[in-house]
């Protein structure tokens, strides 16, 4: 099955590139949003329909809708203007998308991405397009568009990998938001992505998990760590007057391999002594509305802010998740901060003040654990992590959203003993995405996923080969949900872990039993296959 994708031919694009006829094939597209759910968060035109159909049911006077929604974006976002205006089609971005690279289709080049949309913009908004239409690249909006904008806006994992090589920055995942908007208005949008919206919208989770079931998943995981490490875990929920609120993506606490993470953190609170609390409305650090609207990720970031009042906490602590960190450092102050009814974010185990935070009151756990770890604070035993080779994709958001790139490595370093980089133009700020964020990991779109998370997985099957690598630590709910089907097809061997549960297997407790088995429930490596007792080491972390 790999040769058949393998086999991608980059080319031409057939006849004139303005034709927007497209095939909506089974594997490479996602279903559409179900009314319900779009009715439950208010929006406009919820129907039955799906891709494939011939016809989309649209409003009669869509064509008004969408121009008058442009027309509204333009003024009100001057990046969207911009964008509109000044690309020069020097071609750097072309093969930096990974949907481009895995799928071989030019509409996945970036630069032909935004000009679906810059090609409508020219033949209503600018007088050059209105007067010499195809002859200056400007196309007429009619259905063929709206499927074609809805077939590659929902081909695009926003990831921001193109931006980095733009000259200009121009970056296309907004321009994608903004097609994503516009069908909104339309009610062409995704089930992958209302749902969970809907459902946060209604529990504060993803799943629609209800309080109670928040409570009992929690308490589960904190008895798991008890048995692990022979000490009383405790999970304390919406407790008014904790200092900190601790607010996590949902999948940490019902999929694995995020639930070893969800270990990980709960022992490194535990023993820190950390004052702080969950909350079962904020139960969710993913924000969908990042994949649908500004509007609509407003209102769903509100909530953690709300909650965080309500409790009386002092700021915020985030963990392992992708698309929660792009929402607030980079849309959360004008959107809805500043948060000033929290306080700057101050670590209370080593004084450390986090100045990055200091308008949001959100500090990233990695942030937070290297910060400790940097400090002296923390008991490892990296040996107990020597099964694993590792290697660390950056996930896309912490890393180009909020330049989140030394702290994870700090950490990895730190618990690990055999870690090893992939290729340098494939990680940083270059980092090839998973294939699957933004809304696009349903497995109706999976080979569309495997296409694009191709240059990802190449790069980890290359220190594999090199290095034996055979464990891909990752920072992000989406990652750690989609990139084992990346790994099982493309590189066989290769599992995925959040780092949190490398520095929970690594973390000697105060008073903990002796450990037999890791936070997966396997084996640790045997004292003696070691050479030198587990203890040794833990007495010498001890005195350092
Ligand atoms: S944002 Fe990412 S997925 Fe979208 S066009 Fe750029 S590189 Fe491709
Ligand atoms: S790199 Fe920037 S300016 Fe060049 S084609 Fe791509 S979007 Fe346009």
């Amino acid at each position: 099955m790999p040769d058949k994708l393998l086999s991608i031919e980059q080319k031409r694009p057939e006849g004139d590139w303005r034709n927007a006829k497209v095939e909506f094939r089974k594997g490479t597209i996602c279903y559409s949003a179900a009314p319900k759910n779009i009715a439950y968060l208010g929006l406009p035109n919820p129907r039955e329909w799906q891709p494939f159909d011939a016809d989309w049911k649209l409003p009669p006077n869509w064509k008004q809708i969408i121009l008058a929604g442009m027309k509204e974006r333009l003024q009100k976002y001057r990046s969207f203007r911009l964008f509109m205006e000044i690309c020069v089609r020097c071609g750097a971005c072309a093969d930096k998308c990974h949907f481009y690279v895995g799928s071989g289709d030019p509409k996945n080049m970036p630069v032909l991405r935004a000009e679906l949309m810059r090609s409508v913009y020219r033949r209503y908004f600018t007088l050059t397009g209105r007067i010499f239409g195809a002859l200056v690249g400007a196309r007429e909006l009619t259905e063929d568009v709206i499927k074609e904008w809805f077939y590659y806006f929902y081909q695009c994992t926003e990831c921001r990998r193109c931006s980095v090589f733009c000259p200009y920055g121009i970056d296309t995942a907004e321009i994608t938001m903004m097609g994503r908007e516009l069908l909104d208005l339309i009610g062409c949008n995704i089930n992958w992505v209302m749902e969970p919206a809907a459902n946060c919208f209604r529990t504060g989770n993803h799943l629609g998990v209800q309080p109670h079931a928040f409570q009992d998943s929690l308490q589960f995981a904190a008895d798991e760590a008890t048995q692990i490490t022979g000490l009383p875990i405790e999970v304390p929920i919406n407790r008014k007057g904790a200092e900190i609120l601790f607010v996590m993506p949902s999948a940490d606490y019902f999929a694995t391999p995020h639930y070893y993470t969800l270990l990980g953190y709960l022992m490194l609170f535990r023993e820190i002594g950390l004052d702080y609390t969950l909350s079962t409305y904020a139960s969710e650090g993913g924000n969908f509305g990042l994949f649908s609207s500004h509007e609509l990720m407003k209102r769903l970031n509100a909530k953690i802010y709300e909650e965080a009042k309500r409790l009386r906490v002092k700021w915020i602590l985030g963990g392992e998740c992708g698309h929660m960190w792009r929402v607030f450092h980079q849309y959360m102050d004008t959107m809805n901060g500043p948060a000033d009814f929290l306080e700057p974010p101050v670590s209370p185990i080593t004084g450390t003040r986090f100045e990055n935070a200091r308008s949001t009151r959100a500090v990233h756990i990695c942030e937070f654990a290297a910060d400790l770890i940097h400090h002296g604070k923390l008991r490892l035993d990296p040996r107990r992590n020597d099964r694993w080779n590792v290697t660390y994709h950056d996930s896309c958001n912490p890393s180009r959203a909020m330049g989140l790139l030394e702290e994870p490595r700090y950490i990895l370093n730190s618990v690990c003993r055999n870690f090893h980089e992939m290729p340098e133009n494939t990680i940083r700020e270059q980092t090839f995405c998973c294939g699957s964020g933004a809304g696009l990991g349903t497995d109706e779109n999976l080979e569309m996923r495997l296409r694009g998370g191709f240059p990802r997985a190449n790069a980890v099957k290359y220190v594999k080969e090199k290095h034996g690598v055979n464990l891909l630590a990752c920072i992000c709910a989406i990652d750690k949900a989609t990139l084992p089907t990346l790994m099982e097809y493309w590189v066989p061997g290769v599992e995925v872990a959040g780092v949190h549960e490398l520095l929970g297997n690594a973390l000697v407790m105060t008073g903990e039993k002796e450990r037999t088995t890791d936070l997966r429930g396997d084996d640790l490596p045997d004292d003696d296959l070691c050479g030198e007792p587990l203890v040794k080491v833990r007495e010498e972390a001890a005195r350092e």
